[in-house]
């Protein structure tokens, strides 16, 4: 094992040249120890449970850009839709059914979701399941507005960074966008007391191991309660169109490598891992992830929130989806967890 590694998990940070020097001398033979090293310090404290997230992708109207996502607001191809607050709510309830304790509000930045709209909804949910979790994940507000949604019952956010190279940033995204506002936004939430997770894209168009060794930086400081991270997958009608997707491989080491760095952060085996590799979250399971995030959207939505291209389980109803799950997670020695699946403060 790399010097270094054995340095992390005795417990120390490593600097940025650090970081950079374990991702220049990685040797894929030493990637099976890593990840049962990761394995072990997830069982620790979390055991062998896997935590699971309904997700609701509730509008795919975006009035941002950015280069890599298929509901940029310049796909013109794409067939808006955005549910009703009834077909949100009706998703929670089939949702609660199936054993979900945490409800994830995902879409594009949709001016037509305001705090007078989110609000509302977000009481009714916290009023009707008040022993689950809401999860918000709509992108870049204002303080005011995050300190609203939260008030209203709202208790995580999730707004990955992306990345923390200010100049990769800016060739991922459009002008108007920046990674101080991103950095803003995510001091912000957790400052106002949600549990925030933040992530990045594994080989994103122009990432070099130096902004990935920012990005292990940038969340060691951080400090989230989640990361989430999943390969770049190009989709058609973006600009990144011709550009090579990140592999699961690389995926999988950082997957172990943040699980040793921050040992109770909540760490999902993305649905982009799932659809690089058909075992992607198994894999990514075993390299230290402990959470999945099945989606809960209406079967005749999910073709249109497609952010990459060959996005898995579109076809599925929820409760298929569940039964995938914990089928695929039982060949690895786990259970998906019927619980909120909260962040362990100690
Ligand atoms: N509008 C919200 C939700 C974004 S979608 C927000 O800004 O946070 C959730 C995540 O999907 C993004 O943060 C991005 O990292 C990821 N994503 C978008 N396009 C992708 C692509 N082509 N390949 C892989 N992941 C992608």
């Amino acid at each position: 094992m790399h010097e270094l590694i054995e340095k992390l998990c005795s417990g120390a940070e490593l600097t940025q040249s650090e970081w950079l020097r374990v991702l220049d001398e990685r040797r894929g033979a030493d990637d099976e120890e890593l990840f049962a090293r990761a394995r072990a310090v997830r069982e620790k404290y979390y055991g062998r449970e896997i935590f699971t997230r309904g997700l609701i992708e509730f509008t795919n109207y975006c009035k941002n850009d950015c280069r890599y996502c298929g509901i940029r607001r310049s796909s013109a191809a794409v067939h808006r839709y955005r549910l009703t607050e009834e077909e949100i709510l009706s998703c929670c309830e089939s949702g609660y059914a199936l054993g979900f304790r945490t409800f994830v509000l995902q879409g594009g930045e949709d001016p037509y979701w305001t705090d007078a709209r989110l609000v509302p909804l977000i009481e009714q949910m916290r009023r009707r399941w008040p022993d689950c979790a809401i999860t918000l994940s709509l992108g870049e507000r204002s303080r005011e507005s995050y300190e609203k949604l939260y008030a209203a019952g709202a208790n995580r956010y999730l707004l990955r960074h992306e990345t923390a190279d200010a100049e990769h940033y800016r060739l991922l995204h459009p002008p108007e966008m920046s990674f101080a506002n991103r950095r803003r936004c995510l001091r912000d939430l957790k400052d106002i007391g949600y549990q925030v997770g933040a992530g990045f894209m594994v080989g994103s168009p122009g990432q070099t191991n130096l902004c990935l060794a920012k990005d292990m930086v940038f969340l060691q400081e951080l400090k989230p309660h989640m990361v989430g991270i999943g390969p770049f997958i190009p989709q058609h009608d973006t600009p990144f169109a011709k550009e090579k997707a990140g592999t699961a491989e690389l995926t999988l080491f950082l997957l172990a490598l943040i699980r040793l760095m921050l040992p109770r952060v909540l760490l999902p085996a993305t649905t982009a891992l799932g659809t690089i590799d058909p075992r992607g979250r198994e894999k990514g399971i075993l390299a230290g992830a402990n959470v999945v995030m099945p989606n809960l959207s209406p079967v005749n939505v999910r073709g249109d929130y497609q952010l990459y291209d060959n996005k898995i389980c579109t076809g599925e109803e929820a409760a298929e989806c569940r039964g995938c799950l914990e089928r695929r997670i039982a060949s690895v020695g786990c259970t998906l967890s019927q619980s909120r699946g909260d962040f362990l403060e100690r």
